[in-house]
């Protein structure tokens, strides 16, 4: 799950992480007012999505006057704001967060991410902090600099001042730098993250260490016990579809192909994703719908497909082992059925009743291309996705 910037510093200030002070605002009137109540003569305007670039893409605008705060807060609430991480799509502004504007000296970065390996939480650091650390990393990695932390005793001192000083922090930086950083462990831990970014980290003019920038994902599988991260999830940053899927317990992720995939169980539904590819095709989905899949699953696992517009064809491959074939098959036909299917249907299903399940396909007076084995349904998939293509 993630949260927006200004939440991310809320849970940074919990923690005792300095960031600059700053107020969310989703209204031209409500910027102004959070402007005045921070005083001071310079402001940054953020827009609040779920995605980072937003300095390149024109979503980060700086202001000298409570006016231009004003000025900026209209122009970006509403607009659909593009970067690098958005896709060409965009993303609208609905929510801005109005800060002081900081004079930065120096602009690094630093980040908490879990590092499957070694089973580790790793901190991540370098002086080439801002906006393009994508690049750093790709052009010049000596400049990443990591700590794998040791769960017992959490970030130790001497670890948070050697970072430090590898990211170029001298005299008292040094120190603040050492707290900041084991704060933000502490959040990092307590939280149950799973990334924690701060791009950048700056030291400002006057001498302090701040975090500028915050991005959080927290673990999925930790939730359940974490009401306060929960409670600042924005449906309105999530994908309409995988939204619907999780109210039904389905396992969906969008994706920009072509061919629609249903399949009960995680491997086998990556394993599908691959034949498709493989046989030169593309799929607009990942889809679990789990083991105890009944009529209804399958039926609302239709329609989320069904709703994306590049949708050329579905594959559906079942193995049934606790679930039985001819109880997919009769979920299958309902499905189609009741959605009134407009694309070609590849069915291909093994175990438990295949043969009782393909005789009810077959006798359904549907359309349905039924497969022997995956590669033989993944190429019927791909060329009925072909045929409509053109
Ligand atoms: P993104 O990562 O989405 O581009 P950031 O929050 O990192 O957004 O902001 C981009 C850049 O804008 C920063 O690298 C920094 O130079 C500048 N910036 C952001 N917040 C402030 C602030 N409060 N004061 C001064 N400059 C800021
Ligand atoms: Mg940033």
């Amino acid at each position: 799950m993630n949260i927006h910037e200004y939440q991310g510093k809320d849970v940074l200030r919990k923690y005792g992480v300095t960031t600059p002070r700053g107020f969310a605002c989703a209204s031209a009137d409500e910027a102004a007012d959070a402007a005045t109540r921070l005083g001071g003569r310079a402001w940054v305007v953020k827009a609040q999505i779920h995605a980072g670039g937003r300095g390149k893409g024109g979503g980060v605008k700086l202001a000298w006057s409570v006016d231009e705060v004003r000025r900026h807060a209209s122009q970006l609430l509403g607009m659909t704001l593009t970067t690098h991480q958005t896709g060409p799509e965009g993303r609208v502004v609905k929510r801005l967060l109005v800060e002081e504007g900081i004079e930065i000296d120096k602009e690094m970065y630093l980040a908490l991410v879990v590092d499957r390996e070694s089973g580790r939480v790793a901190l991540m650091a370098s002086s080439e902090g801002g906006m393009d650390i994508e690049e750093v990393a790709a052009r010049t990695p000596g400049k990443i600099h990591k700590v794998l932390i040791d769960p017992a005793t959490g970030l130790k001192g001497s670890e948070a001042d050697i970072v430090a000083r590898s990211i170029g922090l001298s005299g008292k930086s040094v120190m603040q730098a050492r707290t900041l950083m084991q704060n933000l462990y502490q959040a990092f831990d307590a939280s149950d993250a799973s990334l924690a970014e701060i791009n950048p980290l700056v030291v400002t003019r006057d001498g302090r260490v701040i975090a500028l920038d915050a991005k959080f994902n927290f673990d999925s599988n930790a939730l359940y016990r974490q009401p306060e991260i929960v409670a600042m999830r924005d449906f309105d940053e999530e994908d309409p579809a995988e939204l619907e899927a999780s109210r039904f317990d389905l396992s969906y992720i969008a994706l920009d192909g072509d061919i629609g995939c249903l399949v009960n169980g995680a491997g086998l539904a990556m394993a599908t994703m691959d034949v498709i590819k493989l046989y030169g095709g593309s799929p607009a989905n990942f889809l679990d719908v789990g083991g105890g899949a009944t009529a209804e699953k399958v039926t609302q696992a239709f329609k989320l497909m069904l709703r994306n517009p590049n949708l050329r064809a579905i594959l559906v491959n079942i193995f049934g082992g606790i679930m039985k074939c001819d109880v997919i098959a009769r979920g299958v036909i309902a499905a189609a059925r009741e959605v009134e299917l407009s694309v070609p249907l590849v069915v291909r299903m093994k175990g438990t009743n295949e043969s009782l399940g393909r005789t009810i396909l077959a006798q359904s007076g549907l359309p349905i291309l039924t497969a022997d084995d995956m590669a033989d349904a993944a190429q019927q998939a791909v060329a009925a996705a072909r045929r409509r293509n053109h």
